[in-house]
């Protein structure tokens, strides 16, 4: 029976197993959109952090430029009345109106002139100023009153420009020493010669008092040396000071970016100290601290040290963080198409699959059906042999007891022929039972000690009558080192040798057949045995011979019809040498003969353990 086939891909993939790839890349896919998205951001990110950066550095230029042009007019304002002898005021004022200080400098108010008087002498410099300025009188700044001890000297503005109502001029007379943050200043400038800037302070003499910060210059006697503290406070003749609105100042800094970002400004380190200047988003009752914001810095600036916090505004300009975004899900969108396609794609695997388990079940059972039922077939005829035999052999035996009692010539003739087709049947019917038993496993070889010589004898002696009728000759040829003790299934042996010989006389219309033996080699107590029948018949085609083992197969139909035969004799032999583990075989040629053959591996028994029989003639002839 076939094997039946076996399913090359095994059963279809099962649900959950179907789901594992396309989840996996799903999920691979979405973590890698993710991760995508993330990095497109980072960068976004980053870039908007250096537009930050470099806006910030922007006003930092600004404010240090905006710083050095204050200072510049001071220096000139200075360089000026020291080289006045006297106070020129009408020379001062025409100086003020020149460098038009309210519109090109932004948050400024005014020039002032503070003049340094020891206490001493404040009623004689009052007296002297009142002579020039009727009503002029000390006054004190106006968040004054911080000082812990009185001071010893004083520095009272004398001059103040531009003087129109309600300007700096309202400072005339203000002593800029009464009051600590500008005390400070004055003194810094004084002892270091550099311009130094107050801390925040409120501005005097402003209607909405608005806070502000103070520059000093301070003006030394150029006849006098300036090398040392000592020298320098010595050599002191005045400070021109600038007063400057923080939050105008800021606001001009600010200008170009105000929409982008909040910014507070404090006039100390760290935060601490007064809000100079706040710009913020959105109004809050919150004191502001610098680390609400995204960036802080401090900026030295005229001998004083400010924080700057920025936080960016809805405004900012942002890089649009859609393409980020778009990318992400467009990536992510993408992954899920693959995974829907990897799944349809597995899932139509899975139901090609099915459909071919299905068939292929439906195919084997239908092999199994046909095979049982030709098992069965073959069973039947195998159980049969019993049946069919007897009464062909009871009819066998009725015509030679027939062809044995006194007939005349016709009835001799019918008896003849009766049991010459008697015999014939029989052997067709033997062919076709011994062909069902082997087809259906029955049959089982039953090995025991035989003697080979005496096989080819019994076979050639059967044949030689039908030989002699046709003038054959039926040669032996035995080779002296083949074992003649062989043990294996005599009677299968000799089926086979018989079909063989009984071929090729079958098959030759004149010259001889011969059988030969060859033992081609040893292996223990086995024997590797030839056995070959040659014939001078008419040979068989190469055609032929392609086909000549398989059951019911003829050499050709014009064969049949002259020879007869039912073709299963080469096929039966060929299935009992492969049953003992052998191989048979032919070669031929049209027209000159054939030569059949088989090998196989069987024990053989020794010649000295029995004794040998009496050797077959190296040539048998009989004819
Ligand atoms: P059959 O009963 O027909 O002889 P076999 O199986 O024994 O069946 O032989 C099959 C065919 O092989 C024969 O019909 C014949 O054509 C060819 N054949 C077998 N032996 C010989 C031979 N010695 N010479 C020529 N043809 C042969």
């Amino acid at each position: 029976m076939q094997p039946l086939p076996q399913l090359s891909s095994g059963t279809p993939p099962r649900p959950l197993k179907r789901f594992l790839l396309p989840v996996w890349l799903l999920v691979t896919g979405w973590m890698l959109s993710f991760g995508l998205y993330q990095r497109l951001d980072q960068t976004r990110t980053q870039y908007d952090d250096a537009r930050l950066d470099r806006m910030i550095g922007r006003i930092e230029e600004d404010l240090q430029d905006s710083m050095t042009l204050y200072e510049n007019a001071l220096r000139g304002g200075a360089g000026f009345w020291v080289s006045s002898k006297d106070a020129d005021w009408n020379g001062w004022r025409a100086y003020v109106k020149a460098i038009d200080i309210r519109k090109r400098y932004a948050g400024t108010l005014g020039l002032a002139i503070v003049a340094p008087v020891a206490d001493s002498q404040l009623e004689k410099f009052v007296a002297s100023q009142q002579s020039a300025l009727p009503g002029f009188s000390i006054r004190r700044p106006a968040n004054a009153g911080s000082l812990t001890s009185p001071p010893k000297d004083h520095f009272v503005v004398v001059a103040a420009e531009p003087s129109e109502p309600g300007h700096p001029a309202a400072v005339m007379g203000v002593d800029m020493g009464a009051e600590l943050a500008r005390r400070s200043a004055a003194e810094h400038a004084r002892d270091s010669g550099e311009a130094t800037l107050s801390q925040s302070v409120i501005l005097t003499g402003l209607a909405d008092a608005p806070r502000g910060f103070i520059l000093f210059q301070p003006v030394y006697d150029p006849a006098l040396p300036i090398n040392t503290v000592e020298e320098r406070r010595n050599a002191l003749r005045a400070w021109v000071t600038v007063g400057i609105d923080s939050h105008s100042f800021f606001a001009k800094l600010l200008a170009p970016w105000h929409e982008q970002t909040s910014l507070v400004a404090w006039d100390e380190p760290q935060g601490r100290g007064a809000v100079i200047f706040a710009h913020l988003a959105t109004d809050t009752e919150k004191q502001p601290s610098p680390a609400d914001f995204e960036r802080h810095l401090s900026v030295q600036i005229a001998g004083a040290t400010w924080t700057l916090a920025f936080a960016r505004t809805p405004g900012f300009p942002f890089v649009d963080r859609w393409p980020s975004v778009a990318a992400g899900l467009s990536s992510a969108f993408l992954s899920l198409l693959l995974a829907i396609f990897v799944y349809s794609v597995q899932s139509n695997r899975a139901h090609a699959e099915a459909l071919v388990a299905e068939r292929t079940r439906d195919l084997a059972n239908a092999l199994r059906e046909a095979d049982s039922a030709n098992r069965a077939k073959s069973e039947f005829l195998a159980n049969m042999s019993h049946e069919i035999r007897t009464p062909m052999n009871g009819v066998l035996g009725m015509t030679s007891l027939l062809l044995d009692s006194p007939l005349n010539e016709e009835q001799r003739e019918l008896a003849e022929t009766a049991h010459i087709s008697a015999t014939g049947l029989l052997t067709i019917l033997n062919d076709i039972l011994d062909f069902s038993k082997i087809e259906a496993g029955f049959l089982e070889l039953c090995p025991e000690p035989f003697d080979l010589p005496a096989v080819l004898h019994s076979v050639a002696a059967l044949l030689t009558p039908q030989a002699h009728a046709k003038n054959i000759e039926i040669r032996c040829d035995w080779s002296p080192d083949t074992p003649a003790q062989w043990i294996g299934d005599e009677a299968r042996l000799r089926q086979v040798i018989l079909n063989m010989v009984g071929n090729a006389v079958k098959f030759t219309t004149s010259g001889h057949v011969s059988i030969s033996t060859r033992c081609l080699g040893f292996r223990g107590d086995h024997a590797h045995l030839r056995v070959q029948v040659h014939d001078t018949g008419i040979g068989i085609s190469p055609d032929a011979q392609a086909r000549l083992f398989q059951k019911f197969m003829q050499a050709d139909t014009s064969i049949s019809r002259r020879f007869g035969g039912t073709g299963l004799g080469l096929a039966i032999s060929k299935s009992l040498i492969d049953m003992m583990g052998g191989e048979m075989g032919v070669e031929s040629l049209s027209g000159q003969g054939s030569t059949f053959w088989f090998s196989l591996w069987l024990p053989f028994i020794p010649p000295q353990t029995h004794p040998q029989p009496a050797p077959l003639p190296a040539e048998l002839s009989m004819r």
